[in-house]
């Protein structure tokens, strides 16, 4: 039996979709405003794990996600700017421009990590006519009014508006809420929220439609009820974000949709916590943003980031650091060479594989226990089986894990082990070693053969030249 923890109950349950063998699942996807960080990135190699255990289980998988290219404002609570306009104004490009980039880069670092692309990916400005749609109806039945020329959802018609929380975490969650400075005085009740917007103290909103309450643009969360219905229908099994998301975005999205619908929408909500770095949480506000492409710059390996990820479970906060990811780095590359050293040397024991298949499955099963389905992998190594069998459960296992350890076994085999990341960032460093030795810094020169070391790279001064290899 799948099983795993679902924010709704706050336990441990049985998976029971609503069509036997069949998921309906939705992802929020990201707001295209910025790049995506690899705390991002890592709630996105979760969810993809649990698509891929949903799927070695035997369930077919439906996956949709949005694309956030509008109404996001800075604060979730609906108060600041549109998150685009912000994009637009700090880089001097249109909305879309900037739209389309952040696009671009969120999918480069998305599939860099092994992540399968969900089965529908929309962009929230292609469901306009829908939005207004749903917000026209909620009108009808009375859930939401308009006031001072926007629309809001009236989250007094609610009996529990907080479905995810206990009484004592209620306060905790209204924080957010109160903690915004400018109060919102069209609002009934603080925790109303938009639907729709046309009084916007920005004026230069540059994406605006026509709408029966005047020209203007949708909320953020009215996006992820609508996109999921039109594809998803009003049944849903799994709804998945990060745990930032729980309150406002995903409390008000079963407010809106279950009163538009007038009946239970989703039955799971699975949240994988955040990772932090040494100052904190990681957001798009403290300086620099680490990308994947930017730890790909310092050559590390998008799989080793994944293999990171995977060794720790989603519901706990995972600590980010450099030191950290070199571990990482070691035991990924320590896998890949363990995994290229297989012989296929007869046949495959079908027996042990299926015994080994069910006991990574059970793993992936139980509240999506990675660290365990790592842990098996490295059994199934160690095991006494012959190498073909192995090599069939490890492929067997990357169905899920998705670390390419055949596909970087065989580079390794080929002597192509480095790739065109790792040696360009190799060459840079020593050329910045060549340049600080030349300048008589030697505590830099030390500094970077001792980055490079902690990389798994060892370096060596020869008459010709300084020669390197992976250690
Ligand atoms: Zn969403």
């Amino acid at each position: 039996m799948f099983r795993f923890y679902n924010t709704l109950s706050r336990t441990i349950e049985d998976f029971k979709p609503n069509e036997e063998g069949k998921v309906a699942m939705y992802t929020c996807g990201p707001t295209v405003y910025h790049f995506a960080h690899i705390g991002n990135i890592r709630t996105y190699i979760m969810q993809d794990a649990l698509v891929k255990s949903l799927k070695y289980a035997g369930y077919e998988v439906k996956r949709v996600m949005n694309i956030t290219d509008v109404g996001h404002l800075s604060s979730d609570a609906d108060t600041g700017e549109d998150k685009m306009v912000e994009g637009a104004k700090r880089e001097h490009k249109t909305v879309m421009e900037i739209a389309k980039f952040y696009t671009d880069a969120f999918f480069k670092d998305f599939d860099a990590v092994g992540n399968a692309r969900p089965d529908v990916i929309e962009p929230a400005t292609n469901c306009i006519p829908e939005f207004i749609h749903m917000v026209e109806t909620l009108i009808e039945k009375g859930y939401a009014y308009v006031a001072g020329g926007n629309v809001y959802f009236d989250t007094g018609k609610l009996d529990d508006y907080y479905v995810f929380s206990s009484s004592v975490e209620k306060d905790d969650l209204e924080i957010g809420v109160r903690d915004d400075v400018e109060e919102d005085v069209n609002k009934r009740n603080k925790t109303d929220f938009v639907l729709w917007f046309t009084k916007s103290k920005f004026e230069d909103q540059a994406l605006k439609w026509e709408s029966p309450w005047g020209v203007g643009y949708p909320g953020w969360h009215i996006e992820c009820s609508c996109i999921s219905m039109k594809h998803l229908g009003e049944y849903m099994d799994i709804h998945c974000g990060g745990v930032d998301n729980i309150f406002p975005h995903h409390t008000n999205e079963i407010a809106q949709s279950e009163a538009y619908l007038g009946h239970k929408w989703c039955n799971y909500w699975f949240h994988s916590n955040h990772l932090n770095d040494q100052s904190g949480k990681m957001s798009k506000s403290k300086g620099a943003i680490l990308t994947v492409s930017l730890l790909q710059e310092k050559g590390y390996d998008p799989r080793a980031y994944r293999f990171f990820c995977l060794q720790s479970h989603y519901r706990k906060p995972l600590v980010f650091s450099y030191e950290n990811l070199d571990n990482a780095v070691l035991a990924y590359n320590k896998l890949v060479k363990r995994v290229s050293e297989l012989k296929e040397d007869g046949a495959v024991d079908e027996i042990a594989k299926k015994d080994f298949e069910n006991k990574f499955c059970e793993a992936c099963s139980n509240d999506l226990n990675t660290s365990m389905a790592v842990t098996i992998l490295y059994d199934a190594l160690k095991a006494d089986i012959n190498d073909a069998t192995k090599l069939a459960l490890v492929e067997s296992f990357d169905k899920v894990l998705s670390l390419d350890l055949i596909g970087h076994a065989k580079a390794l085999g080929e002597g192509a082990s480095v790739d065109a990341d790792l040696e360009a960032y190799v060459n840079e460093a020593i050329a910045r070693r060549a340049e600080a030795k030349k300048a008589k810094d030697f505590a830099t020169a030390d500094a970077i053969r001792d980055e490079l070391k902690a990389k798994g790279i060892e370096i060596k001064d020869t008459r010709d030249g300084v020669e390197w290899h992976l250690l």
